[in-house]
This record gives C-alpha cells, sequence and structure tokens, in this order.
C-alpha cells in the first residue's frame, strides 16, 4: 500500500484551526460522534492532517495571527485540494471578498479568496442580536435538519457559478459548497445534535475518496513543478 491508501484505509485525522475562537467546541464534537481531531496552531501541523475545520471567532484577529505564524499560504494551498470547512469567522477567512456594513468592499480585510462567494460580515447584527434557529440542509437526495446558532454572523450576499448553496435561512443561503470547500453562516458545534458534524465528515470521506486517483497526479505534478 502506498502513504495515500494508507491514509485512506484509516479515520481521517481532522484538524482545528486553534489560534483563537471557539476551536474547543469543534474538538469536543468531533470528539463526541468517535472521530480523531487536532489542535492546528502551526504551519507543520498543517502537514499531516486530511481535513481542516475553521471555527468562529474573530475573523480579522485569526488572519493576523495566521500570518503572524507563517501559516497564510500554506493554509491556502491546503484549502485548495483538502477538505476544509469553515464557521461564521471561517466562512469569512475562507471568502473571496468582504463587504462592509454599507455593500462596498472592506478594504481592511483580505481573505484567503479561495470560496467564490461575497459576505458581509456581522449582518446579522451584534452579539445580543445572537440567536438559535433549525436548517434545513437538502445535498442531492439528502435532506438533513440541524439545530444551529447564529452570532454576529456574516450574510452571504452573492455566490459565484461554482458554488452550490445547500441551506438558506429566510431565502440567504447559509450553507455553501465549492467543491472540497464547505462554509456556513451559522454554528452548529454549540449544540449537543450531532447531525451537523457527521454531515462534515460525510463531506471529508467523500471528498478524499474522490480525490484518491486526482491526488496521485496533482502531487505529480506538483514535484514537476518545483523540479
Ligand atoms: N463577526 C465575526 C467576524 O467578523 C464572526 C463571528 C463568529 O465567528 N461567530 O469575524
Amino acid at each position: 500500500m502506498n502513504q495515500l491508501s494508507d491514509r485512506l484505509a484509516t479515520a481521517p485525522v481532522i484538524g482545528v484551526l486553534a489560534l483563537q475562537g471557539d476551536f474547543n467546541c469543534h474538538l469536543e464534537s468531533l470528539k463526541k460522534v468517535g472521530a480523531t481531531g487536532r489542535e492546528v496552531r502551526s504551519l507543520e501541523s498543517l502537514h499531516n492532517l486530511d481535513a481542516l475545520i475553521l471555527p468562529g471567532g474573530e475573523s480579522t484577529t485569526m488572519a493576523l495571527l495566521l500570518r503572524e505564524f507563517n501559516m497564510w499560504t500554506g493554509l491556502k494551498k491546503f484549502t485548495k485540494t483538502k477538505p476544509v470547512w469553515g464557521t461564521c469567522a471561517g466562512l469569512i477567512l475562507l471568502s473571496s471578498q468582504v463587504e462592509d456594513g454599507t455593500g462596498a468592499p472592506d478594504k481592511t480585510f483580505e481573505p484567503l479568496g479561495v470560496l467564490d462567494v461575497t459576505v458581509s460580515r456581522n449582518a446579522y447584527g451584534r452579539q445580543i442580536n445572537s440567536f438559535e434557529d433549525k436548517v434545513e440542509i437538502i445535498d442531492g437526495a439528502e435532506k438533513l435538519s440541524a439545530p444551529v446558532s447564529f452570532i454576529r454572523a456574516p450574510k452571504i450576499t452573492r455566490v459565484g457559478s461554482k458554488v452550490e448553496v445547500l441551506a438558506k435561512t429566510d431565502d440567504t443561503p447559509t450553507l455553501v459548497r465549492q467543491g472540497n470547500l464547505l462554509g456556513s453562516a451559522f454554528h452548529t458545534e454549540l449544540h449537543e445534535d450531532t447531525t451537523f458534524i457527521r454531515y462534515f465528515l460525510n463531506h471529508v470521506s467523500k471528498t478524499l475518496s474522490a480525490d484518491k486517483g486526482e491526488s496521485i497526479t496533482n502531487t505529480n505534478s506538483r514535484s514537476r513543478e518545483v523540479a
């Protein structure tokens, strides 16, 4: 067996970016369903992961720390191939464009630019306007319902042509997917319910197995570029 099939034969290792925000809750929910979670605080720790969760928190602080710890470019590279789920601040980090409250581009914040959506930060209001809801996720033939929370959540104001909308709240997309990337405006890790984390693990295993053949080609073509 080569290294890749070795890894696919075992449980995937899910990293949770642990520079700031509610990473502990994500680690707890991974534990609850028997998945393997790892705190990620360095570029090196990204290397042995199969997938990654970018938690909620403060996107500005996370972006600053990612640069401070020299993780920005490595993380961007990771998001190009591996399954990643950005929650709330994590979604803002993944997005391609960020708006300020007036709908104008927020020039003070540069996102990773890998998920083709525009988000408006804090558009659901302040901390005091936080609310709980239930979302219906419609993914092909699969229909799920999960309890979620919106906490100073970003609003998705535009979705690119390659982006699938998997859930909406009041007609606004709140869960989107673009290939290996999932982004949610809401939090699910604060709830006892494990529907969403199991849905994410399913996304991870589908992405990793779909990638199986391609990854080998990609790895080779990367080596060619470097050579
Ligand atoms: N409002 C925060 C931001 O702009 C996100 C809030 C959250 O992650 N719950 O980064």
